[in-house]
């Protein structure tokens, strides 16, 4: 049996590095999630909340005339990590927190 040849430190990426501003809006990190916000419309009162404590501007709002306010609030799943700030946030229980499904 071959056995699998690990990379040498020379051929790692280097870490703690931005290299160029703004690189980290092409990083998918939703494959860090176990668990996942998902925005109920309905009971969202467009507080704002959510969209001000996400750590990673996660949350997007939409502009909408047809939704309510003017507006909606959804999760952009591929930069959110799932911390769960939002969930704890939101004063309405507007946002579920969702077994991640792969
Ligand atoms: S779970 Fe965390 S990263 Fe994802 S949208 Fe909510 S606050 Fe942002
Ligand atoms: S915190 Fe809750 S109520 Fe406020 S905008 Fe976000 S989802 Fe809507």
């Amino acid at each position: 049996m071959m056995e699998e040849r690990l990379p040498g430190w020379k051929e790692l990426p280097e870490g703690a590095v931005v290299r160029d501003a703004g690189n980290t809006e092409t990083i998918d990190v939703s494959g860090w999630r176990v668990f996942k916000p998902v925005i109920i419309d309905e009971k969202c009162t467009r507080c704002r909340l959510c969209w001000i404590y996400c750590p990673d501007g996660a949350i997007i709002e939409v502009i909408d005339e047809k939704a309510k306010m003017g507006k909606r609030y959804e999760v952009d799943y591929m930069h959110c990590k799932g911390c769960g700030i939002c969930y704890a946030e939101c004063p309405v229980n507007a946002i579920e927190w969702v077994p991640e499904e792969r």
